[in-house]
């Protein structure tokens, strides 16, 4: 292995101008990144670059691509110290909890950054995020071994478990949190390293191995006071859905309506999955607190404890597309797979 880190360019605003007839921001060519920061050339180690073609718009992103970026890591994976992908900042997190299942064994930092400011404008945040995390992706040690073996998102002066992470803010540089989960590392005038929050292998040169198939034959359901029967009727009934993803109040309650639960009772009994996650930034569900919480369980519904929304998508992806049996599914819900559960 050489001493160098692989930069994947994917588009989102870090990498965009503005377009001087509709004043609308649009990806621009990757080579004026290098332009914009002359600093990566002044590394201790090489930086070599790989764009996609088309750069989109991370609101455009889908499972394929999450595909394509595995796959460039898993080829690479021997050459590199580490991978650091600019990425929009909108789905950023639903793509590094994605990685975070596809990418099994990960022993290397996978490093996803953006900015809330275009590169090229003069009080970006980009220059900063991309030098930080170029230099995490690089960090080894003292045994010569990363200090960061997993899927993270670097941003102003943060490393997160990228799987722990969510989007926070439309315009403060401060953009995601990681409100379940301490971070990874502080950059200041030092990277200060969170030991006990890291992950490290047990053993040290595991293959890494890919989990491409997904299947996203998922919905979310946000309850809320007045969702409607016709409303829970019509996404329950979809055809081929396996999984919902169900968004509920505090420690994971939801209505106690009869035709609610025997809705999905009814789901669960015919075979599909129901995850229980919280509308709460911070904090667990915990299904035997409350009577509310206690007749999900009796309809069948899994606890998804502290697990983010993106995670709970993600997860269901990469499971459902391992196994084609819900009952397994449904038991590897509950269990953490990648340290995306407390
Ligand atoms: N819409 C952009 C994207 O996610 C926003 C950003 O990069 O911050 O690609």
């Amino acid at each position: 292995m050489e001493n160098k880190v692989l930069l994947i360019y994917t588009g989102g605003t870090i990498g965009m101008k503005e377009n001087p007839d509709t004043l609308l921001l649009e990806p621009f060519d990757f080579t004026q990144i290098l332009q914009e920061v002359p600093e990566l050339r002044k590394f201790g180690f090489e930086v070599d670059t790989i764009s996609f073609d088309p750069l989109i718009d991370s609101s455009d992103v889908r499972p394929e691509f999450w595909v394509s970026l595995a796959e460039i890591i898993r080829d690479r994976y021997d050459d590199y110290l580490g991978f650091v992908i600019l990425h929009g900042t909108d789905t950023m997190a639903y793509s590094a909890s994605a990685l975070s299942f596809m990418l099994e064994n990960l022993e290397k930092p996978v490093i996803l950054t953006g900015s809330q400011l275009p590169i090229g404008m003069l009080r970006t945040d980009g220059k900063e995020n991309l030098i930080d995390s170029l230099e995490l992706a690089a960090a080894r040690d003292p045994e010569g071994h990363p200090y960061v073996c997993e899927v993270c998102i670097y941003f102003e002066t943060a490393l997160f478990r990228g799987n722990r992470t969510t989007k926070y803010s439309a315009e403060n540089f401060s953009a995601f949190r990681s409100p379940n989960y301490p971070h990874l590392a502080e950059v200041g005038t030092h990277i200060r390293y969170n030991n006990q929050a890291l992950y490290r292998p047990e053993k040290w040169g595991k293959p890494l191995l890919l989990h491409t198939r997904l299947d996203t034959s998922v919905a979310v359901v946000r309850v809320f006071p007045g969702l409607s029967e016709k409303y829970l009727h019509s996404v329950l009934s979809s055809e081929g859905l396996r999984a919902v993803v169900l968004e509920t109040y505090g420690s994971g309650n939801a209505p106690s309506h009869p035709w609610f639960l025997s809705a999905l009772s009814e789901f669960t009994s015919r075979g599909g999955l129901v995850l229980n996650i919280t509308q709460c930034p911070t904090g667990s569900v915990d299904m035997g607190t409350y009577a509310t919480g206690d007749s999900l369980r009796r309809a069948g519904v899994v606890c998804g404890g502290d697990m983010t929304t993106e995670a709970a998508i993600a997860k269901l992806f990469v499971l459902l597309g391992q196994y084609s049996d819900n009952k397994t599914v449904g038991i590897k819900l509950e269990i953490g797979v990648s340290g995306e559960i407390s």
